[in-house]
């Protein structure tokens, strides 16, 4: 029998930690049911000592999903690991991740500890976790900067005091395939207790290469757990990206020999639901999720297509759940087929109520819009968990004015705190005259970073879906925004980063 390859989702606390990638409690939690789904073997769920929202998300979803194990990153201290601990206390399988810094860089700068005090810490704490938790991962931050035989000692010290996973993270997204495999396979074959752990990986994508040097952990350094995001969402160029990993490992089994447990035909629908939550656009030419990912555009390629399928295709565009944009509901589909979509597409609205209000904003939208697709359910549930009653502010009517020759002009209605509010104002083009006029009554002072429209289902039909990033001393959020007019979806996704940026979140940053 194949050995299995151990998937683990960071998605929700290495992917959140993206500037502007930040979700809600109730956002993670349906994302988690979509990984589950998927049937993720691990979900690392948050950080649960870093903030009071993530102790939060990380009990709600270790209280929620039972078929995954459910995980909290911890640092190497008492407190922390208590923490997590008690954040997972729902969950069918519970991990606890705990990491500290190997490398004599960030040893000296960022610890201000000796080689021996970072010996004594990572032993202490793994001994300290392994009394809560069964099952207990432990990561050498920066751990492919590190020197060889210090980095030896560490492992071998926490795998005695009971660590069951060992991750080697090249931190910075140094590695290339071929050392970091065999990094991992030095250290495998120097450390005596070795066999008694699971050996993982974990790399980000500075220069591109988080997932090869993930497959050349696997296959030269015979690590058996990768950890991955949906879409590669992470800081800087991100983490290596789930659905490579698990469709190279497919497709190419007759190399890897491996396993793995992941069923597939869920990856698009995850892909969107990440992209529509965090405002994180993926790329047309990504790999499996792209837009293009499967589309035969060339003429020569079309016609090889046509006669055989396997002369350009490696993969099938439906074992990853594309469903080629077909048109799912109209003005006519009643309250049950909605339900039955919203269920097909991994969504649980926890209520009557939730699906109530989600249904008729699927009338309003398909009174506007004839044909509506997967995308437009996705969005407008995804706008559903977006806005809450907790909120500053909220979008009620829009009226704008634009003429070749002439300044635009906009008039909005929004609420704040629930009074109604009349702003306007000219601006460059009517998308600018719209925020511009948000802006004359918030004064927010947010500086924006960065603006996108995006076709949900591609042609002039669909919704606009746009994302805008503010900046605001020290903080970045996204704030996304759907509707069949830009302008509007550009007036949502403003507010809503707003109402970001009011929520306060003061959290403790990890990297690993
Ligand atoms: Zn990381």
């Amino acid at each position: 029998m194949a050995d299995k390859l151990i998937i683990f989702d960071t998605t929700l606390r290495d992917g959140e930690q993206s500037p502007g990638a930040s979700m809600t409690r109730d956002e993670k939690l349906r994302i988690a049911r979509q990984l589950e789904r998927l049937k993720v073997d691990v979900i690392e769920a948050g950080f649960a000592a870093s903030s009071n929202g993530d102790f939060e998300a990380v009990q709600l979803i270790a209280n929620s999903i039972k078929d995954s194990t459910i995980c909290s990153l911890s640092r190497a201290n008492d407190r922390d690991i208590a923490r997590a601990a008690e954040a997972l206390k729902g969950a069918n399988r519970a991990r606890i991740h705990t990491f500290i810094a190997t490398s004599p860089l960030h040893m000296e700068k960022k610890l201000r500890m000796t080689p021996e005090q970072v010996l004594e810490q990572a032993k202490q704490s793994v001994r300290f976790a392994r009394n809560l938790v069964g099952d207990i991962e432990f990561s050498p931050e920066d751990g492919y900067r590190s020197e060889v035989d210090f980095l030896c000692r560490v492992i071998e010290a926490v795998i005695d005091e009971g660590a069951t996973t060992i991750n080697v993270p090249d931190t910075v997204g140094y590695a290339v395939p071929e050392l970091y495999g065999n990094f991992i396979k030095t250290l495998r074959e120097r450390i005596p207790n070795s066999d008694k752990a699971i050996w993982s990986v974990h790399c980000h994508n500075d220069l591109g290469m988080a997932v090869a040097n993930s497959l050349a952990g696997v296959k030269i350094g015979g690590a058996r757990q990768v950890e991955c995001t949906i879409n590669g969402l992470g800081e800087r160029a991100g983490n290596c990206s789930l659905e490579e990993v698990v469709m190279a490992v497919k497709t190419r089994r007759d190399y890897f020999g491996l396993d793995v447990g992941i069923d597939t035909q869920h990856i698009v629908a995850a892909s969107r639901m990440v992209s529509q939550t965090t405002g994180f656009v993926v790329q047309p030419n990504k790999a499996v999720v792209g837009a293009n990912a499967f589309a035969h555009a060339s003429g020569i390629h079309q016609d090889g297509v046509l006669k055989a399928r396997d002369t350009y295709e490696i993969m099938r565009a439906e074992d990853v759940g594309w469903t080629a944009n077909k048109i799912v509901l109209g003005k006519l589909s009643g309250r049950n087929a909605f339900k039955q979509r919203l269920q097909e597409l991994g969504v649980q609205l926890d209520s009557e109520t939730e699906i109530n209000a989600a249904f008729a904003r699927f009338k309003e939208l398909a009174d506007r819009k004839s044909e509506i697709f997967d995308e437009d359910i996705l969005a407008l549930v995804s706008e559903d968990t977006v806005s809450s009653d907790a909120d500053q502010y909220g979008f009620v009517s829009l009226a704008q004015h634009s003429e070749t020759g002439e300044r635009p002009h906009a008039r909005i209605v929004f609420t704040d705190s629930g009074k109604e509010v009349v702003a306007e104002a000219d601006g460059n083009g009517p998308v600018d005259a719209s925020l511009k006029a948000i802006e004359s009554h918030v004064q927010s002072g947010a500086e924006m970073v960065l603006y996108s429209v995006n076709a949900i289902s591609g042609s002039t039909e669909s919704q606009g879906e746009v994302t805008v990033r503010l900046q605001n001393s020290g903080r970045v959020v996204n704030g996304v925004g759907a509707d069949p007019d830009i302008i509007v979806a550009s007036a949502k996704a403003y507010l809503h980063a707003l109402n970001k940026l009011q929520s306060k979140a003061d959290r403790v940053a990890a990297q690993g």
